[in-house]
């Protein structure tokens, strides 16, 4: 999915990547061939290639620095994401324009519970399981939240989490 985050990407790392394709061959792709986007690559169109291996570089850098960044980056992570209860991370993508926390936020979402799913009060870009939710809790909230922001504010949300399995 090219994750990212603080101004870095997997793609500014990846060198290529070898994976096994529906036909059970083994391939090896470049980065430039893996067609990397926004949370969007090659895998994410052809959920049934599997990733084997994968060659990185890292830029070389003074180790102080990286330490005080990586640092930076975990109290950003510690401070501004619910961390303390379960979630499946950044629940939607940024919509071009637009960041997501606000246009929860703005339109009175914050903290907004269906069954245990809860739009989180510490980062509204976040659904947190406060108890036993299930994922037709998280489902619901999921639509109820694209439904009132599309009505508010006219934005189309498009969830980043993945959801695995049908009917559910
Ligand atoms: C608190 C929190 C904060 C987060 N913050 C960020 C963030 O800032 N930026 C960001 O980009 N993401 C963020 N995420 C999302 C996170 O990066 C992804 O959820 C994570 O990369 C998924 O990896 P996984 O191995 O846990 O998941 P998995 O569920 O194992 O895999 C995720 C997807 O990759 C596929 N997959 C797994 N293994 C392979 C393989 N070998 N070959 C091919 N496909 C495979 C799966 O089929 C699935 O579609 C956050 C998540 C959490 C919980």
């Amino acid at each position: 999915m090219n994750a990212g985050a603080y101004g870095g990407e997997i793609k500014d790392v990846l060198v290529s990547c070898q994976y096994l394709d529906e036909n059970l061959n083994i391939v090896v792709k470049t980065k430039e061939e893996l067609k990397f986007g926004y949370r969007d690559s090659l895998f994410i169109h052809n959920p049934n290639y599997v990733v084997l291996t994968a060659v990185f570089k890292l830029n070389p850098g003074i180790e102080d620095a990286i330490d005080i960044k990586m640092k930076e980056n975990m109290l950003a992570r510690k401070t501004k994401q619910p961390l303390e209860l379960p979630n499946a991370g950044s629940t939607f993508r940024r919509p071009e324009g637009y960041f997501v926390g606000k246009l929860i936020s703005d339109a009175g979402l914050k903290g907004y519970t269906i069954g245990s799913a809860a739009v989180s009060e510490k980062h509204t870009g976040f659904i947190v399981n406060t108890g036993n939710a299930t994922c037709k809790d998280v489902k619901m909230l999921v639509s109820y939240i694209e439904e009132v922001v599309k009505e508010k504010f006219n934005v189309e949300l498009k969830p980043e989490i993945e959801f695995i399995g049908r009917n559910i």
